[in-house]
């Protein structure tokens, strides 16, 4: 293809809102507007990933150069401006979205006979800080309530994690179905109290607990009776529930539920789910990962075109039409190339190359045509070599 068909701009100057090198290089070479809509050289670039997927599926990150981190189902590339956070384990690259995330949770205090219930005043304790700062116990002997209903019924829904916990509301879609915020009078309609609730004497709840809460005995939880909250429930003698279940949420830090080891928690953006590529993500992927300080720099496979062909305008040999016979023979090499087709100056040319990112560039000048050669020069190298004009495709081919 030619650079003037395909309307490419390129720009001196990051966009203002780059977040990162591989997007600031992306808009500067002209594959994205600063929208990030692909242009012309974006779509076709979409499309060489889209065929090389079909072609290679099962190795296509790995064609691409990519360190990826991933499950059986998704793939991720770790990127600052990612939208997706993850948990990942470094020891054994377990990996999962961090809301549906497993880690081994510290069970806490040791298995302690049961107490009998005991109703205290709790003025002003609608929180789990409040009330653990004015029993003065750890978080993790209190009872954390939380109170939905469920959009397909109406079913309110009472959930219980320990104190010290955050639950995961994608872990408890997936064992109820959709839920929103139960509203004051859905509380009020089941018996409990706002800020004071516990799973104790509900009507026409589904009870939901993580399954921490039935190996910790003794935990303090509301009373259902604003102002008040019962010392030494425990599940099992004075409640139960229809799901026990994980539900808790994992952060950094969090002992990894395969190993051990503490899990990261990164930010990245989905390649891949199920099979399904996403290409505008696999594109910024492979910026991010192939550049140096003057443009992309992308690897054979990933690369739209193998070759950047251009000419030096030159002043006694017609050094573009030299480079027309050069563009067509290469494409009859099922090679392909990008003719820089303007009559520019050489820099301007070399500089576009370097942000492009073509893997070759080859350069018709008019000194190395007077020998019969052209200029062929690898992106990755600052050294030109000299070629014969019948040798430049067996030179390519190697
Ligand atoms: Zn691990």
């Amino acid at each position: 293809m030619k650079y003037r068909d395909l309307q490419i701009q390129t720009q001196r100057e990051a966009p203002n809102n780059a977040r990162t090198e591989g997007f600031s290089f992306l808009v500067r070479a002209g594959y994205l507007t600063r929208e990030n809509v692909p242009t012309k050289l974006g779509e076709h670039a979409l499309d060489h990933l889209r065929k090389l997927a079909k072609q290679h599926n099962e190795s296509f990150f790995l064609l691409l150069s990519l360190s990826t981190i991933g499950n059986e189902n998704e793939v991720f590339f770790p990127i600052a401006s990612g939208s997706i956070e993850v948990a990942h384990c470094p020891s054994c690259k377990y990996t999962e979205r961090l809301e549906l995330a497993r880690f081994a949770k510290p069970v806490g205090a040791e298995h302690a006979p049961p107490l009998p219930i005991e109703k205290v005043l709790t003025p002003d304790c609608d929180t789990i800080e409040s009330l653990a700062n004015f029993l003065g116990i750890p978080k993790e002997k209190t009872a954390k309530a939380l109170m939905y209903t469920r959009v397909s019924d109406n079913k309110f829904i009472f959930v219980v994690v320990r104190g010290d916990m955050q639950l995961s509301e994608a872990k408890l879609k997936e064992h109820v179905g959709d839920v929103r915020a139960a509203t004051a009078e859905e509380i009020v309609r089941a018996g409990a109290a706002a800020g004071y609730a516990s799973a104790i004497g509900l009507k026409d709840a589904l009870i939901v607990v993580d399954d921490l809460i039935p190996q910790s005995q003794n935990l303090v939880a509301g009373a259902n009776e604003t102002g008040y909250h019962l010392k030494n429930t425990n599940y099992g003698l004075d409640y139960s529930a229809e799901i026990v279940a994980d539900l808790i949420q994992a952060k950094v830090g969090d002992a990894c539920f395969n190993c051990g080891n503490p899990l990261s928690v990164i930010s990245t953006n989905n390649l891949a789910t199920r099979g399904e590529f996403i290409f505008e993500n696999i594109l910024l992927a492979i910026a991010e990962t192939h550049h140096d300080e003057k443009g992309l720099t992308l690897p054979h496979p990933a690369a739209p075109f193998d070759v950047y062909l251009m000419h030096v305008p030159g002043k006694e040999l017609d050094t573009r039409a030299k480079a027309e016979e050069i563009y067509s023979a290469l494409q009859n090499a099922n090679i392909s190339v990008l003719f820089d087709d303007r009559d520019e100056r050489a820099g301007v040319k070399f500089n576009d190359a370097d942000l492009i990112g073509c893997p070759i560039r080859v350069t018709v000048g008019e000194k190395g045509l007077k020998e019969g050669k052209v200029e062929i020069k690898n992106r990755a190298s600052t050294e030109n070599q000299l070629v014969l004009l019948e040798e430049i495709i067996p030179f390519l081919k190697k």
